[in-house]
């Protein structure tokens, strides 16, 4: 068993521990390190998951990014692509709806694209998920030409 960063061998009741709690399997100087990212920002395990396999595919993903705002689960930064993985669905109040509005505003404004995806969707479908986003950052790269 190889560390999914690094690929280093790991021990793999490392490697069983780190894809339970961290969906992935890590050595023990990258558990660290994706466990200090997840307490300071409130990542969701499948934010991780997904990070590493957008990694996989060649997407150049960066983990929880400072876009001015706030900090975002993943960013495709050559295509301004941010994404969050929503993980509570909550009945949201009147002032979460209008200052999520005005986040989409601001996101537009400096000309990146948001999307939210569900947790749900990497847990049971991360080829699938995987396979929409790059299909994403191809139009998005697409329409980059075009301006
Ligand atoms: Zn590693």
């Amino acid at each position: 068993m190889t560390c999914n960063d690094c690929n280093t061998p790991i021990d793999p009741e490392l490697g069983y521990h780190t894809a339970k709690t961290l969906g992935v399997a890590l050595c023990e100087r990258h558990r660290r390190l994706v466990e200090k990212v997840m307490a300071e920002n409130n990542t969701p395990k499948e934010a991780i998951q997904l990070f590493y396999a957008l990694k996989d595919a060649g997407a150049h993903p960066m983990l929880e990014w400072w876009d001015g705002q706030r900090s975002v689960d993943i960013a495709i930064s050559r295509v301004k692509l941010n994404i969050d993985v929503e993980t509570e669905y909550r009945n949201i109040t009147h002032e979460q709806a209008i200052h999520d509005l005005e986040e989409a505003m601001h996101s537009f404004k400096n000309g990146f694209t948001n999307i939210r995806i569900p947790h749900i969707a990497i847990t049971h479908y991360l080829d699938d998920t995987v396979k929409y986003i790059l299909g994403i950052i191809q139009g998005l790269k697409a329409n980059l030409k075009v301006i």
